[in-house]
Formats: structure tokens, sequence, C-alpha cells
């Protein structure tokens, strides 16, 4: 039914602020955080971390791979890295730096 009105695609509701959180990227979130390895850094998302996402723990500038680790695990450090996308749209979480 959407096709066949010719206007509607012309007619696009967007509310205060949502536009700024359309174009955004991870790059610009608080939660996008190197993380330091032994042999090489890669950027990593702490909003997979209760910890951080709730504000109980400030979020680093950057973080050790070890001190990762050891908050959550080796499995939750690969989900936080692979969550990352530094060119496309942040998702849900995202969160301007300050
Ligand atoms: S995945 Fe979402 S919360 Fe994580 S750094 Fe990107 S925009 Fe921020």
């Amino acid at each position: 039914m959407r096709g066949a009105n010719a206007l509607y695609e012309g007619h696009r509701l967007m509310l205060p602020g949502l536009k700024d959180r359309a174009t955004a990227t991870c790059r610009g979130c608080r939660y996008y955080v190197l993380i330091l390895g032994r042999e090489e850094n890669k950027p990593a998302c702490l909003a997979t971390l209760d910890l951080y996402l709730t504000g109980e723990r400030r979020v680093p500038g950057e973080l050790q791979a070890r001190d990762f680790i050891w908050l959550a695990g080796k499995e939750a450090l690969v989900k936080a890295v692979e969550k990352v996308r530094p060119e496309r749209q942040a998702c849900g979480f995202y969160c301007p730096r300050e």
C-alpha cells in the first residue's frame, strides 16, 4: 500500500537529533576504544560490557587487552572487536563523545 502513494517517499519525518545519529559512525562514539594487545591494537566497543554501558565505570581512552580479558573473558573481547564498525552507521547504543 505504501508504494501506491507517490508522495509518501518525499515526506519523511525526521525527529530532532535523529539526523546526527543516522550519519554517525562508531568513530564518534564514546564506547569506541582502542584495545592494546601485545602484537597489535584494535578498536572495540565497550558498550558490550554492562560495566561501561551502565556508567558504573568510566569509559577509558584506551584499554589493555589483558585488563579486558580479566574483566569479561576472551569471548567478550572477540565480540567487542567484531561489533565495532568504524566506517558504517552507528548502532542504537551510540553516544557522542563529550
Ligand atoms: S557499536 Fe554502537 S555502541 Fe559500539 S562503538 Fe559503535 S556506535 Fe558505539
